[in-house]
């Protein structure tokens, strides 16, 4: 975290090509749209002081609230009111409190295995993995790995293995996978939604990516139907708007009431910027075609660009595989004769200028003594930053490996 935070911030002085985190691409287009939306605050000095003088309810502001079951309501047919929305800074925020209030310790328990959040197909997002207050709050799940082609593959859920975890608070699962690119069928969420009801726990999608904004989804993948069983996160931070801090949590009335709770302990209100930019584009609906017609169209384009760039620098003879690219930023690259840990290759690749994220963190919750090399062999590569920064950098890590492979190179 502290490279990636680095090259940012720009402390590697430019040179670093920068595949390593989750930041949305610029996009010219939608950047007017903020900007546009910022000058109106402006210009109005009733709005612009309302904002900034005034401290929001820790639920969100109740008029934003309003516009985003209207809108839910009215675009997707979800039938929430205002009670069930409560605004968070961001998603990783909403998922901390979430997963505490939802797993970890029972009243009077003292053992934190006691509800477990159950992640059911693992990779999963590195973000929550210390998220616990207490110690082991994760059960992942190994899932299985569909070979495809020669050189592409995909997880699919391993249901049995998911229905032997015991004491569950909640299952949770980013959709699309951050880091697969994986996301899952609305078959298979509504799988797992009907194994969460049989437990009477709620099933959590971290929609980060996904529907209904950004709506980063390759896939025919439906945004599910909303009821009382599911928790919806919805982020502003992959339209663009991560320095706005701000989430969307869409749940029970119950849920949303102890999550705005948490939000008043811990942080005593939101962000109020990021709901006054979004809220007349949800409203008028601006937001969803933004996200359908610019920003979907954008990421899809650049996906494609990184595969061809990797089938064009691996050529055919090269042993790689790259995860089924269904959504998000990233291309999710398994190289099973890998000599090293990926771990080692993130290293190698740093001192060459080129920065992603090792495959290892993104596996945690998982049997101590779990035989599973491939835990070792991943790496993650973002092509949300420009064509020219991801294709050097994919060359490099291309480069890079063959030397790796070559017979003498680790000695
Ligand atoms: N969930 C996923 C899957 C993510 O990748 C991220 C950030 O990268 C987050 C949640 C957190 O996003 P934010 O707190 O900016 O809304």
């Amino acid at each position: 975290m502290d490279d990636l935070g680095e090259a940012l911030s720009g402390a590697f002085r430019g040179e670093m090509r920068m595949l390593g985190g989750g930041n949305p691409a610029a996009l010219p287009a939608v950047q007017a749209v903020w900007r546009e939306r910022l000058g109106e605050i402006l210009a109005d000095a009733d709005t612009c002081d309302r904002v900034l003088l005034n401290y929001d309810g820790p639920a969100g502001s109740p008029a934003f609230r309003e516009i985003v079951a209207e809108a839910l309501s009215r675009e997707f047919g979800w039938k929430v009111t205002s009670n069930n929305i409560a605004i968070t800074p961001g998603g990783q925020t909403a998922f901390f409190q979430l997963f505490n209030l939802l797993g970890g310790l029972l009243g009077g328990a003292t053992k934190c295995e006691t509800r477990k959040i159950l992640l059911p197909i693992m990779p999963e997002y590195i973000g929550y993995s210390d998220q616990g207050v207490c110690r082991e709050l994760f059960a992942g799940c190994q899932p299985e790995v569909e070979l495809r082609g020669e050189h592409g593959f995909k997880y699919r859920v391993d249901f049995q293995r998911v229905k032997q975890v015991e004491s569950v608070g909640a299952i949770a699962l980013s959709r699309p996978t951050n880091p697969s690119g994986n996301v899952l069928t609305d078959g298979e969420v509504d799988q797992l939604r009907s194994l969460a009801k049989q437990r009477g726990v709620p099933l959590l999608l971290d929609n980060a990516y996904g529907l209904p904004f950004p709506g980063a989804v390759f896939t025919e993948a439906k945004l599910p139907e909303w009821d009382e069983d599911l928790v919806m996160v919805l982020s502003l931070s992959k339209l663009g708007l991560p320095g706005a801090r701000t989430a969307i949590v869409v749940a029970q009335e119950e849920i949303a009431r102890r999550v705005a709770a948490m939000t008043a302990v811990i942080g005593l209100a939101n962000n109020n910027i990021g709901q006054a930019i979004v809220g007349p584009l949800i409203k008028n609906g601006a937001l969803f075609r933004l996200s359908r017609e610019v920003i979907q169209p954008f990421y899809q384009r650049r996906a494609q660009l990184a595969l061809e760039v990797v089938a064009a620098e691996f050529g055919d003879d090269f042993p790689y595989r790259i995860h089924a690219t269904e959504g998000a930023f990233f291309l999710w690259c398994w190289f099973p004769e890998l000599p090293v840990t990926s771990r080692e290759l993130y290293e190698r690749l740093k001192r060459r200028n080129v920065l992603l994220v090792p495959g290892e963190y993104f596996f945690y919750g998982l049997p101590a003594d779990l035989d599973w090399p491939h835990r070792h062999q991943c790496v993650r590569v973002t092509f949300s930053q420009s064509e020219q920064t991801v294709a050097e950098g994919l060359q490099i890590m291309a480069d890079e490996l063959r030397q790796l492979h070559a017979p003498s190179s680790l000695g």
